[in-house]
């Protein structure tokens, strides 16, 4: 699979694209008419794009933060996922659980009968699957409760098996006319493993943050430990230090079966024909960058030094740099460029 490196470089005033009115001047810059175009296609149109890359690879952020730039009211971001802990919810409480069979004996086909599919759903675990056939009838459900809206789905297909299904799908959900995109993602597994290793959450409000590549506004010193705190940003939480998740400093190490399915099936979607294809990259090699990217559109990483003169915490910036997964020195984009691309593929696929 080689993905092309998108340019975004243009001359014009840099920004801070943390900053939510940057990022909109941003976007107007880089993008402004094909954001134009896209608003116009979705007064009376929609499409639904596939959303496929390696767990931890950005598709939550990158689908949302393109429904924020596009139009929140006709865009939906779906994950198999949240479906799936809602379905668990539901079967806990009587009205829901009956309205959940319901619709299942009229829609679901398969070959358990429904009374093995149910104990199926319920005494489930997280590592046993469920059955293609029910999953589809679930999506069904979940989309029929929405308005028809554009839709990003992350999590589906989820295995080589379902993108046969995958193919078919918008048949099944009534979208026929909509065009259907595959969003594939490619970012390498050393931005995945630091994401994981220095992440950081707030145990009163759940926020995610991460300690080496999106610090909070406020960084604290431990002198016993001498380690370096997250300060959550939510004033509710009263200054609360964030911590790291039992396990995170483990990073990729846990889910390597996991990416490695997670990259069989974009090799296997990558040589589908028929459907369109969006390629959205997150890193490029360090000598490419100047030619293609802006300085500000590159990640940077943070790190930090006590001054017991001052008694305060120093933060020190600079471009991140990584080896993506062929040994080659790279840098790591911030979301903002990489939605440009999303953007701007988008509507050469949709021909507007
Ligand atoms: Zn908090």
């Amino acid at each position: 699979m080689k993905f092309p490196i998108f340019k975004t470089k243009k001359r014009g005033a840099k920004f801070h694209l943390t900053d939510p009115k940057e990022r909109k001047a941003y976007f107007e810059l880089k993008a402004g008419p094909e954001i134009k175009k896209l608003k116009e296609f979705l007064k009376r149109h929609t499409f639904i794009a596939y959303l496929l890359g390696k767990k931890n690879s950005g598709k939550g952020t990158y689908s949302k933060m393109f429904a924020e730039v596009i139009d929140p009211a006709k865009i939906s971001h779906f994950s198999i996922g949240d479906m799936i802990r809602e379905v668990d919810e539901d079967l806990k409480i009587a009205e829901r659980k009956k309205e959940l069979i319901n619709f299942l004996e009229k829609q679901y086909r398969g070959f358990l009968n429904l009374n093995q599919a149910i104990p199926a759903l319920e005494k489930r675990n997280t590592e046993t699957l469920l059955p293609n056939e029910l999953i589809l009838a679930l999506i069904k459900r979940e989309i029929a409760k929405r308005k028809k809206k554009a839709l990003f789905i992350d999590g589906f297909p989820r295995n080589l098996d379902q993108i046969s299904y995958s193919l078919f799908f918008r048949d099944l959900i009534g979208y026929r006319e909509d065009p259907d995109i595959f969003i594939l993602i490619d970012v390498p597994e050393a931005v995945i493993d630091e994401r994981i290793k220095w992440r950081r959450i707030c145990p009163l409000c759940q926020t995610s943050r991460n300690l080496k590549l999106l610090p909070t506004s406020k960084v604290s010193y431990g002198q016993k430990k001498k380690e370096f705190y997250l300060i959550c940003d939510n004033p509710d939480c009263q200054e609360a230090r964030m911590i790291s998740k039992e396990g995170d400093e483990l990073g990729i190490e846990p889910i390597r079966k996991r990416l490695e399915m997670d990259e069989k099936l974009m090799e296997k979607t990558f040589s589908l024909y028929g459907i369109p294809k969006v390629l959205l990259r997150n890193s490029l090699p360090i000598k490419e960058a100047p030619k293609y990217v802006d300085d500000y559109e590159i990640t940077p990483e943070y790190s930090y030094q006590w001054s017991d003169k001052t008694k305060s915490v120093k933060i020190i910036e600079k471009p991140w740099q990584i080896l993506d997964d062929r040994g080659i020195p790279s840098y790591s984009l911030l979301p903002p460029p990489v939605v440009v691309s999303l953007i701007k593929q988008i509507v050469e696929v949709l021909s507007l």
